[in-house]
């Protein structure tokens, strides 16, 4: 009578489950009923099968495995200048988002550079961009009127000597 690798009990029809013998998640196909049990397959068992999982996915992932669930998931990897890249089943890196970075020059002038994923992206961001300038300008003139006329009421109460 076959046993439950992980807690040892008898596996009868009552208590039998499927099992991949070699996980799906790094490619497995082969299934058997003679590995564990049904309380080990729904609880530590796939705590290990994550585990293993996860220590495999950048090979899942690069080697294009077909799952059961599809695709293996994107991978999510970082480049020593800290820019964060996505690798889509063995395609080439692409940035996981576009990259800004804004230097200020002097009180008036800043250089800005964009690394857009795409010719649509780029000028989104350039409108994002041209939205935030002119956000800028309309508080900048706001805060003029609103100078101007604290001067003014100061102005005035002191002519008429309000304090
Ligand atoms: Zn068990």
């Amino acid at each position: 009578m076959p046993k439950c690798y992980l807690c040892g009990a008898e596996l009868t029809a009552e208590n039998e489950s499927e099992e991949h013998i070699i996980i799906n998640a790094i490619g497995g196909r082969y299934k058997s009923k003679k590995l564990l049990c049904k309380k080990c397959n729904n609880g530590s068992g796939s705590d290990y099968d994550a585990v293993l999982a996860k220590q495999y996915h950048f090979f899942t992932n690069m080697l294009e495995l077909s799952l059961e669930r599809g695709k293996p998931p994107a991978l999510k990897m970082e480049s020593e200048s800290g820019e964060s890249y996505t690798i889509k089943n063995g395609t080439t890196p692409e940035l996981s988002h576009p990259i800004v970075k804004t230097e200020k020059i002097d009180e008036h002038s800043s250089h800005i550079s964009i690394i857009a994923r795409s010719k649509e992206e780029l000028e989104q961001k350039l409108k994002d961009f041209q939205k935030k300038v002119e956000i800028r300008r309309l508080r900048q003139k706001y805060m003029q009127y609103a100078r101007s006329l604290r001067m003014n009421i100061y102005q005035k109460s002191n002519f008429y000597g309000i304090k």
